[in-house]
């Protein structure tokens, strides 16, 4: 249920659970400080079977990559966090890190910088465009792509015209696009898009 649901994030999150189901395959392709992985990691593991699911998530930092294994030290045990592949790798480069006929569930993205860590590394137009086509090609059929997407830095705004023409261009016969905006946050303008394939 979205209200209530004060951060974009957990707007997310709530689509996230109508979607995927236990024993699921999906990628965090900004995991950053491991906050939505372990969403996923909830959302995907199933507790009869072992893990069941499993989360590939990717960062170009490595300090992301580490903070993310922290998090999930801190969060679940070990046999839980086997679930999570991570990997130190750009996400335009997603579609060669997973098994070979995997069925992705869903794609999320969270875009922009890693909030307390090196301001200057941040997604940029032309690798998100990149990884957005890999999502395209790897998700099955009744999968999501998700992504929060923040236009109050340099170079935001270019980025969320890229991600609403990729949206845009999706055939209408296949797949439902959708945009959330908060707008009543002017001094923080954050925009979720879902865009969910159906056939
Ligand atoms: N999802 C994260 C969480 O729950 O903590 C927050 C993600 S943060 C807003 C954005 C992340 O994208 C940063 O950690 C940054 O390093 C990463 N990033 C930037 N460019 C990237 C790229 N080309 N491929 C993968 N990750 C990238």
């Amino acid at each position: 249920y979205l209200f209530g649901r004060k951060k974009a994030t957990e707007v997310a999150h709530v689509v996230w659970e109508q979607v995927i189901q236990k024993g699921d395959m999906v990628i965090d392709a900004t995991c950053g400080n491991g906050n939505d992985t372990l969403a996923m990691l909830k959302m995907v593991m199933n507790d009869s079977v072992g893990c069941g699911g499993y989360v590939y998530a990717m960062d170009i930092q490595k300090d992301a990559i580490e903070s993310t294994s922290s998090l999930l030290d801190q969060a679940v045990g070990s046999k839980e966090k086997e679930c999570v592949k991570l990997f130190n790798i750009c996400h335009s480069k997603m579609g060669e890190i997973v098994p070979e006929n995997s069925r992705i569930r869903m794609v999320a993205f969270n875009l922009g910088y890693l909030p307390g860590g090196n301001k200057s590394i941040i997604t940029v137009s032309d690798t998100t465009l990149a990884a957005l086509k890999a999502a395209e090609r790897i998700l099955m059929p009744g999968g999501l792509i998700s992504l929060v997407v923040y236009i109050g830095h340099p170079g935001g705004r270019e980025e969320l015209e890229v991600v609403e023409a990729f949206g845009s261009s999706l055939p209408v016969s296949d797949w439902v696009c959708c945009k959330f905006q908060m707008l009543n946050r002017p001094l923080a303008p954050v925009l979720v898009f879902m865009f969910k394939r159906e056939n």
